[in-house]
């Protein structure tokens, strides 16, 4: 399949052309001037005035969470119940535009869903799939998480969760917002306990992501070797230069705050005030971290209260509106997502990587929300939402 007369959107920079699609391999056989084949039985589509792009990858999403108020209402599901919860949001997710996500845990779920979604039984997007993340007794996250005391057992849990199928690391090195009794600002992990953990990914050969509000947290999991930093709420200079300057690749999660100052008169009282007083200190921190150079990818924080599965490209909105340019945004959530979770042959329009295509009615650089609507969604080269208009 040929889709012609077409915006192409890819590493940042928009071009008129056209792109060829191997419905067989499912993937990017050919960019820019693709001519048909007359002899060949080859579908040729014309979309004057669309634009392709990278399908979005989010670096950050919860499928077993569905934007709950409370995540006590997701400890009391089964697994049974919690896997078919998970497959909703993945295939909400894919048919908004998302072809590739990092799922942050729960339980171990995300690598069973992973292969069901790799083997074609269960609608979704590619996956980089973790298990459990790895708290301190009480801290956040413990309702779904493995809970740590001491670098020991902190080792312990890094190895079950790559027993369990673990692509990456993922460890709460501060508190939370959205669980009772945790303070986001303060450091929960001991020095020891997160050189142990980062330590132990990188031997085993994974990633390691961490949750972290304060600014301490930040530059004690920076200073441990981490690999992505989720939040990244309370960033003072020093941790701003910390991440510049070890190549930490920042995840902020804009959305996750915002959908909770919408809805403060709904969310449980404790969660909406550490929200209210976290949010314009959150946009600040971007803002000073996109001007500094830290490298950005979009996550959304997926699932947290009120976060829909399916409202993913807000993200760029948000990135696009409180510093980056609408190129830098939708690049953050495409091509430097892609990479910063290692989800190969994905974020591109390159020759040979997966056809996870969007396509939207319009040039996303001059209107990122077109990306809220997109016309079709292709994966592996197949249409997986929206439509494409008759081939000539
Ligand atoms: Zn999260």
């Amino acid at each position: 399949m040929i889709l012609r007369d077409v915006l192409l959107f890819d590493r940042g920079e928009t071009r008129e052309g056209s792109i060829r699609v191997d419905a067989d391999t499912g993937q990017i056989l050919a960019v820019g001037d693709v001519e048909a084949d007359a002899d060949a039985d080859e579908s040729v589509v014309s979309l004057p005035g669309r634009t392709v792009l990278p399908g979005l990858v989010d670096a950050h999403v919860h499928f077993s969470l569905s934007g709950e108020v409370s995540v006590e209402e997701v400890v009391g599901m089964s697994d049974a119940e919690l896997a078919l919860v998970e497959a909703r949001n993945a295939r909400r997710t894919l048919e908004s535009g998302v072809t590739g996500v990092r799922a942050m845990g729960a339980r171990d779920i995300d690598p069973v869903l992973k292969r069901a979604v790799d083997s074609g039984d269960v609608p979704g997007p590619r996956m980089v799939a973790n298990c459990r993340s790895i708290t301190i007794t009480g801290g956040h996250g413990h309702h779904l998480g493995r809970e740590i005391d001491g670098p020991d057992d902190a080792r312990k849990a890094v190895r079950e969760q790559k027993k369990q199928g673990a692509e990456f690391i993922k460890f709460m090195t501060t508190g939370g917002v959205t669980t009772p009794g945790s303070d986001p600002d303060a450091v929960a992990m001991t020095d020891e306990e997160l050189h142990a953990i980062v330590d132990e990914a990188h031997r085993r050969g994974v990633h390691a992501a961490t949750h972290a509000h304060g600014g301490e947290g930040v530059k004690a999991a920076v200073a441990a070797g981490v690999d992505t930093v989720e939040h990244g709420t309370f960033l003072d200079d020093e941790a701003i230069e910390m991440l510049v300057a070890e190549d930490v690749t920042l995840v902020p999660t804009l959305c996750a705050p915002y959908h909770i100052i919408r809805n403060t008169e709904m969310a449980t009282e404790e969660s909406a005030r550490k929200t209210r007083d976290v949010y314009e200190r959150h946009i600040d921190s971007f803002r000073r971290a996109v001007e500094a150079g830290v490298r950005i990818a979009g996550g959304t924080d997926a699932g947290t209260p009120f976060n829909a599965h399916g409202s993913n490209a807000t993200e760029v909105s948000f990135m696009a509106e409180y510093g980056m340019s609408e190129a830098e945004a939708i690049r953050a959530m495409t091509e430097t997502a892609a990479d910063a979770i290692g989800l190969e042959g994905a974020g591109t329009l390159e020759t040979g990587t997966h056809a996870d295509l969007v396509v939207v009615d319009g040039d996303p650089t001059d209107d990122v929300t077109l990306l809220n609507n997109p016309e079709a969604v292709l994966k592996g080269g197949e249409l997986v939402a929206g439509s494409l208009p008759d081939a000539e």
